[in-house]
């Protein structure tokens, strides 16, 4: 059995973003992912929007405002310097409504606070400027919001951090662990394929990350809720349609940043989306998708009972709108009044970790948990791919704290 300083449970973008920021701080340090899937990337990472998100939405003083705006920026770098698929296009979060101005300015106010560079409040005419087709009295424009692909980003983020010497195990899911103060100094954990024997344990598993950590011990007061969020593709004859990214103002109550048309950097095409809806199990893509274990745990959970009892009513239009195309194109006609129905096929999609605390209330920021051998990163939403190289750094100075005390 092999002896590692840090071992990391999930080879998405958390992982290996954590796995660059120990070797960035610490190259000596021996390292092992270990990824249940034959791949990597295949979960939140491998199935998000692919933007990079300059940081406007976020409370300041949070994490995600503060990961966010430098994680923008040296995600751009890392794609520049390793020549991966990045393009600036800029955003427009666009107002349809009156009644819709002050959040507007409010998430303008956010943004400045934040330190987000080149923002404007802009009319309708700088809008049918930056995107021809778009409806709307009033926008934020953001220039720097960039596209990316971060299945592509994850996949260097592993091969430069196996050439620095990490072991990376894919196809090896963690299963338990023995605790050390039965069996001595370090943690043995057990896996899939044979145990491994280590002096830190950070989980990074995304949609498992709280069946993770109660495995080790601990007891996170939240628990992982999973919303999928369908996407429509719009027919590569419109994709003209859209220039860049063009945003709704969100619902101030919930995370989700409402359905909205992306520019990818796969020759240009265009997807409308995600909604959110609550999944019925937590790698649960389609809609068929049912675990009955993981629905139970999500249903009686008391936090998503409280949850529920709350916003029943909105949960009720997503479900509405998954169901019945003409809901989500008469939305998707408020920003681009001429898309039909027509012009859009069923695309992919995919499903969010968001943790859901015991009082019922959403969990917002970014939140990792520090126990005696073991790291956990309990909830990484949203805007956590853009922020994950300045995750790996904040994780990789937790990390040496507890190795070399
Ligand atoms: C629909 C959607 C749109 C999004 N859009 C954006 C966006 O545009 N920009 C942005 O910045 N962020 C976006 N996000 C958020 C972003 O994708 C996540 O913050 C990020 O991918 C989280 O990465 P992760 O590594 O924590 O999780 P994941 O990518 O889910 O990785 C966790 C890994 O852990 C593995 N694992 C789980 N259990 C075990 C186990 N027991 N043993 C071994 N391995 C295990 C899983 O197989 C998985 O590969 C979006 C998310 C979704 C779902």
């Amino acid at each position: 059995m092999r002896l590692y300083d840090v071992t990391i449970i999930g080879g998405g973008i958390i992982g290996f973003g954590t796995a660059l920021g120990i070797q960035r701080k610490n190259p000596e340090l021996k390292i092992c992912v270990i990824e249940k899937d034959e791949v990597v990337s295949n979960h939140q990472t491998g199935h998000n929007s692919g933007v990079i998100h300059s940081g406007i939405y976020y409370k300041p003083g949070s994490l995600k405002a503060d990961f966010c705006v430098e994680g923008r920026a040296s995600m751009a770098e890392f794609c520049i310097e390793h020549n991966l698929k990045y393009i600036k296009c800029g955003k427009i979060i666009v107002a349809y409504e009156e009644e819709e101005f002050p959040r507007l300015e409010n998430l303008y106010e956010r943004g400045v606070a934040n330190k987000v560079k080149g923002l404007e409040i802009i009319g309708p005419e700088r809008i049918k400027e930056i995107e021809p087709y778009a409806a709307g009295l009033k926008a934020l424009y953001a220039p720097n919001t960039g596209i990316v692909d971060y299945r592509e980003i994850t996949e260097k983020y592993a091969q430069i951090s196996m050439e620095n010497g990490a072991d990376v195990f894919l196809g090896t899911s963690f299963e338990s662990y023995w605790d050390p103060k039965t069996v001595g100094e370090n943690l043995i954990l057990e896996t899939s394929k044979g145990e491994v024997e280590t002096k830190l344990t950070i989980n990074c598993a995304g949609l498992q990350s709280d069946i993770v950590a109660k495995k080790m011990g601990i007891n996170p007061k939240l628990q992982i809720i999973p919303f999928r969020g369908e996407y429509y593709n719009l027919k590569p004859e419109k994709k003209d349609l859209v220039n860049g990214l063009i945003y709704p103002v969100p619902d101030p109550q919930f995370p989700f940043l409402g359905v909205h048309f992306t520019k990818t950097v796969h020759n240009g095409l265009v997807e409308a989306g995600p909604n959110a809806v609550l999944a019925y199990a937590r790698e649960g893509y389609r809609k068929i998708d049912i675990n009955p274990k993981e629905l139970l745990s999500t249903l009686t959970f008391p936090g998503f009972m409280k949850f529920g009892a709350k916003n029943w009513m909105t949960g009720f239009k997503e479900i509405n709108r998954s169901y019945r195309k003409n809901v989500f194109v008469k939305d998707l006609q408020k920003m681009i009044p001429e898309v039909q129905k027509s012009d859009l096929d069923s695309g992919g999609s995919g499903v969010r970790a968001q943790a859901i605390g015991t009082d019922g209330t959403m969990i917002d920021d970014f939140a990792i948990e520090v126990a005696d051998k073991s790291i956990h990163v309990l909830n990484a939403p949203s805007p956590g791919a853009t922020s994950s190289l300045v995750i790996g750094k904040y994780i990789a100075n937790l990390a040496l704290e507890k190795i070399l005390s």
